[in-house]
């Protein structure tokens, strides 16, 4: 069982653990029981702040697991993420941390999840237009329901232990 942890703001936690468990991934969602959005207030950069919310939840006796962040797209977060990653339009992951900044997209929150399990983009490499892992993910673009995994996804998530 991994642990999934989220900040006030993410989507809809209850159908990200229903969308995993559908593909067997025994996967709990819950509200991160550390001060995160001070940490994220305060941080000078995406990877300490990735690093500092493990150390935290292991400090506070937490099992280690991926880290689920929403924010609002003018988040001081999200000029850090664009130092390191300028392609990031609406999402960004390192480590075990994801954070995303734009809302009521589950779409975008499922690719940003997807990583926390090992996942990487496809950007359009693997050739299937309804791919999960594309660029700026919409519910237009993406495939339904676990359709939109991709095989160079599933590949990846084989290897995942949960
Ligand atoms: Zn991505
Ligand atoms: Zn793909």
């Amino acid at each position: 069982m991994k642990k999934i942890y989220y900040n006030d703001g993410v989507l809809e936690p209850d159908r990200i653990e229903d969308k995993l468990h559908r593909i067997g991934m025994e996967t709990e969602l819950v509200p991160i029981p550390i001060d995160i959005e001070t940490m994220m207030d305060v941080t000078d950069s995406f990877c300490a702040l990735s690093a500092d919310v493990l150390d935290e939840l292991r400090l506070a006796g937490q099992p280690l697991g991926g880290v689920l962040l929403s924010c609002d797209p003018n988040h001081r977060l999200v000029s850090l993420v664009a130092k390191i990653a300028p392609h990031a339009a609406w999402g960004a992951s390192v480590g075990m941390l994801a954070a995303y900044w734009i809302p009521d997209n589950h779409v975008l929150v499922m690719h940003e999840t997807m990583h926390l399990f090992g996942v990487d983009d496809c950007y359009g490499s693997c050739g299937f237009d309804g791919c999960l892992m594309q660029y700026v993910p919409t519910p237009n673009s993406v495939a339904p329901w676990p359709e939109c995994l991709c095989a160079r996804t599933k590949k990846q998530l084989k290897g995942v232990r949960i």
